[in-house]
C-alpha cells in the first residue's frame, strides 16, 4: 500500500527543515481535550516540543493516518504519540471487549516510563471535561468514568500474571515483542480490537533483533488501525519494516538540534 520503493526515503530526505511549520504552535491550539490541557499545565509542559508540534495536530486530524516520527532521543517523542492516544481512547476505560491500543518498547524499563507518563495524562480526568464534543468514543455505559486500564506485557515477568493483566480487559497494552507474541501465541491473545499501534524507539526494536517477532505481529493486527512509528534514526531495515507495516504515513522528520 506504499509506492515506490525509494519513495519512502527520498521523501525523508527531502523533509529536514519541517521544524514547526505544521499545527498549532502551543498545546493550547491543538483541540485537546479539556483535562488533557489541564494536566499537561500542571506537570509544567509549556510548550509542545517541535517533534510534539508536528505529530500531535497530524496524529488527531481525521481520517487518521500513520506517521512515521523521527527525531533525535530527548526531544519529546513519548507525548508525541501519547497526548493523540489518550484524546483518540477518550481517557476512559470502555467496556467493549479487548485492547484498543498496542504500545511496542524494546525494554521492560522503557514500558515503566511510558505507562508512567500515559497514566500521568490522565490522572486528572474529570466526568465533566469526558463530555467533551472532541471525543473520539462516547460510551454511555461509562457513567463511572473509570480511568484508562494499562497493561505491561514485558519479559521477566511471570507469565500468569500478565495473562491475568490481560484478562483485565486493558484498554492499552504496553509490550515487549517477544513477550506479546509470546501471549498470542501460547495464549490465544486476540489483537482484534486494536485501532492503535505504537512501534517506540523503533530503531533499537530493530538492533534487538525484534524484527521476526514484530513481523509476526504486524500480522495479527487488524488491517484497519492508525499505525506510528518513532525512532531516532531510520536505518533501511527500519524502511522497509515501515513500508510493509504503515499505509502511506505522513513522514515528520526533524534535525538533530530539534
Ligand atoms: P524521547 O522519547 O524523544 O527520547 P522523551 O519523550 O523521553 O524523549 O522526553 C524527554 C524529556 O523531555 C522527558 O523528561 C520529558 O518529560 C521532557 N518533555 C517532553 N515533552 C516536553 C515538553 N513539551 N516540555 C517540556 N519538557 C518535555
Ligand atoms: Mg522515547
Amino acid at each position: 500500500n506504499m509506492k515506490g520503493g525509494t519513495e519512502m526515503l527520498k521523501k525523508i530526505k527531502s523533509k529536514g527543515k519541517s521544524k514547526g511549520d505544521i499545527g498549532g504552535g502551543s498545546f493550547q491550539n491543538m483541540g485537546l481535550h479539556p483535562s488533557l490541557l489541564r494536566s499537561l499545565t500542571l506537570q509544567g509542559y509549556r510548550t509542545p516540543t517541535p517533534i510534539q508540534r508536528a505529530s500531535i495536530p497530524a496524529l488527531l486530524a481525521s481520517p487518521p493516518r500513520d506517521l512515521v516520527g523521527m527525531a533525535r532521543t530527548g526531544s519529546g517523542k513519548t507525548l508525541a504519540y501519547m497526548v493523540p492516544l489518550v484524546q483518540r481512547l477518550g481517557g476512559r476505560h470502555a467496556h467493549t471487549f479487548g485492547a484498543r491500543a498496542i504500545i511496542l518498547v524494546p525494554a521492560r524499563e522503557l514500558a515503566t516510563q511510558v505507562v508512567k507518563v500515559g497514566k500521568a495524562l490522565v490522572r486528572g480526568w474529570t466526568n465533566d471535561a469526558a463530555q467533551h464534543a472532541g471525543d473520539d468514543i462516547e460510551d454511555s455505559s461509562n457513567k463511572k468514568g473509570e480511568s484508562l486500564r494499562w497493561s505491561l506485557i514485558v519479559g521477566g515477568e511471570g507469565l500468569d500474571e500478565q495473562f491475568e493483566m490481560i484478562s483485565n480487559n486493558p484498554d492499552i497494552i504496553i509490550a515487549t515483542p517477544g513477550r506479546l507474541l509470546h501471549l498470542i501465541v501460547e495464549m490465544s491473545l486476540s489483537l482484534s480490537s486494536v485501532q492503535y499501534v505504537v512501534f517506540d524507539e523503533a530503531d533499537r526494536l530493530f538492533e534487538l533483533g525484534f524484527a521476526t517477532a514484530l513481523t509476526e505481529i504486524l500480522a495479527r493486527l487488524p488491517v484497519s488501525r492508525q499505525t506510528l512509528l518513532f525512532s531516532a534514526t531510520l536505518p533501511k531495515s527500519l524502511v522497509e519494516f515501515a513500508k510493509a507495516g504503515l499505509s502511506d504515513p505522513k513522514l515528520v522528520r526533524l534535525d538533530a538540534e530539534s
